[in-house]
């Protein structure tokens, strides 16, 4: 059977979280948010959780060790054997080229790596509403500024393998989600059942 992996890239507030959890359940594959797994095990007070806090706190990475073995199992459960969504990873050069060994490894691969494009203002317009815990003017900012440094070359990265495709992410959520979903079926040969 052949596995549909996604990937979405893009800055913080391009609406990637929301965007996965639609595509995810129109294809029946998992998401997976490091984000929300790392907000998760800040709130159960978990050893990961009590690494993690003040890097999410901060607005700054949290070390690529405490996100890798991580993924290494979340690919390796069984729901995600016919395919998952990354959201939030990679995050940098050297999760990215962990996650190129880890596919070649249990011989799984990714198909497309969306990637969401929306200007800055917008961003902060956009998580200033959120209002999440990490969403004030100074994370934000640190959160854009860690994206542009760390999370860009990923684009080049992926660009060379030819496996990425960038999507407007400024339109309305409904705008959004068609755009990303006719990428998908298109690339992949997988369609959804459901009418988007
Ligand atoms: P956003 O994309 O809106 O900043 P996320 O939910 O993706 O929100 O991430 C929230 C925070 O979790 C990040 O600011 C960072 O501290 C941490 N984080 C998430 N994914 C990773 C990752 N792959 N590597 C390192 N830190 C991460």
């Amino acid at each position: 059977m052949k596995t549909l992996g996604l990937i979405f890239l893009g800055p913080p507030g391009a609406g990637k979280g929301t965007q996965a959890s639609i595509i995810a359940e129109k294809f029946s594959i998992p998401h997976i948010s490091t984000g929300e797994i790392l907000r998760n095990a800040i709130a159960s007070g978990s050893e990961l959780g009590k690494k993690a806090r003040d890097y999410v706190d901060r607005g700054e990475l949290v070390p690529d060790e405490l996100i890798l073995d991580l993924i290494r199992d979340r690919l390796c459960q069984s729901d995600a054997q016919k395919g998952w969504i990354l959201d939030g990873f990679p995050r940098n050069l050297p999760q990215a080229h962990f996650l190129a060994d880890l596919l070649g490894e249990i011989n799984q691969a990714c198909q497309c790596v969306l990637n969401l494009e929306v200007r800055d203002d917008l961003l902060v317009e956009r998580l200033l509403q959120r209002g999440r815990k990490d969403d004030n003017e100074e994370t934000i900012r640190r959160r854009l500024g860690v994206y542009h440094e760390q999370t860009t070359p990923l684009i080049g990265y992926y660009q060379e393998q030819g496996t990425l495709y960038t999507v407007d992410g400024s339109p309305d959520l409904e705008v959004v989600t068609q755009a990303l979903a006719q990428v998908i079926s298109s690339k992949s040969n997988f369609n959804t059942e459901v009418e988007i």
